[in-house]
């Protein structure tokens, strides 16, 4: 019997499952640069467990490429 981690980000109130697959509050579930996308990059708030640029960057090459330059243009 598999018991994936689950984590649930503070500051955004998503769920993190295995640090991979992302569960929306509200649509399909999605990884973790998909919720830095869509959640993360604007709350910006203490606490928020998706700001691993390393995990975030892991994720977006195999969902968002477009995401890349926006991750590391800062
Ligand atoms: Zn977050």
């Amino acid at each position: 019997m598999t018991n994936p981690a689950v984590e649930i980000c503070p500051a955004c109130g998503v769920k993190i499952i295995a640090g991979q697959k992302v569960i929306f509050s509200a649509g399909s579930p999605g990884d973790r640069a998909i919720l830095w996308a869509r959640v993360c990059q604007f709350a910006k708030k203490p606490g928020c467990i998706n700001q691993d640029a390393a995990a975030i960057a892991g994720a977006q090459v195999r969902a968002m490429p477009s995401l890349k330059s926006t991750l590391f243009s800062k």
